[in-house]
């Protein structure tokens, strides 16, 4: 991604979606995956993001991103990542179209998703989303519920689970906002501590448009980036 935005060799054909891309990817620690949230946005900001070098989109409807997808099906090598509230009736569309779930906020919807892998034959790289601070806006699992649910989740084999992933409650200020991001790492570690054999917490998906420099501070492997460079959202 990064070395065809440093070394500038498509600026020529950049369009000004692609310029505002390129400038804030050069900004990025090359640690720090960015995950360009292209919803409600045309399958040519994606293509003009593709461009630029991002390879990685996000996407919060199925069949939103299903269209686009049949739309851009020449770019072959872009991972789609799912970053909604999954019902439990698209998941199996979610496995045969996504690459990564960044939202699985239920031991249900886990088992369900284990189970229709298996059935398809694939294994998802999935994020376990956790709130930190009570929030009914969002769903995902509390903390004492999610380390209540490792044990099962655990013995989900067809699902890669691979870290968590949150999003702060709105309206806290700068600080509490980090200390939300801060606390998500050290539970990702504490969960890494507890070698369980089929969770990994390499990843940490936090961070959008708003909070996402706070993110990376806090140590997010992921970014989910939309308006910032997509423009707002109608
Ligand atoms: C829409 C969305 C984003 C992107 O938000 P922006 O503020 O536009 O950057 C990131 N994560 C999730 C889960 C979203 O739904």
């Amino acid at each position: 991604m990064s070395s065809s935005i440093q070394d500038g060799q498509s600026s020529q054909q950049n369009s000004p979606i692609g310029d505002r891309i390129a400038q804030i990817c050069s900004q990025l620690p090359t640690s720090v995956r960015l995950i360009a949230v292209s919803k409600q946005m045309p399958s040519a900001y994606i293509r003009a993001a593709y461009n630029v070098g991002i390879r990685n989109f996000g996407e919060s409807r199925i069949q939103e991103a299903v269209n686009k997808q049949a739309e851009l099906q020449d770019l072959s090598d872009i991972t789609w990542h799912f970053i909604g509230h999954l019902q439990s009736n698209k998941a199996k569309k979610a496995l045969e179209h996504f690459q990564w779930i960044h939202s699985v906020d239920n031991l249900k919807l886990a088992q369900r998703l284990d189970q229709l892998a298996s059935e398809l034959a694939v294994s998802p790289q999935v994020c376990l989303q956790v709130k930190i601070l009570p929030d009914a806006n969002k769903s995902g699992w509390s903390v004492t519920e999610l380390l209540e649910d490792l044990p099962t989740l655990n013995l989900c084999k067809n699902l890669q689970i691979q870290g968590l992933m949150t999003i702060p409650p709105v309206g806290l200020r700068e600080s509490e906002i980090l200390d939300v991001f801060n606390q998500t790492s050290k539970l990702a570690e504490s969960i890494q501590q507890q070698n369980w054999s089929n969770i990994q917490m390499p990843e940490l998906s936090m961070g959008m448009s708003g909070d996402y420099k706070l993110a990376i501070q806090a140590g997010a492997t992921m970014i989910r980036l939309g308006t910032i460079l997509f423009g707002d959202r109608s």
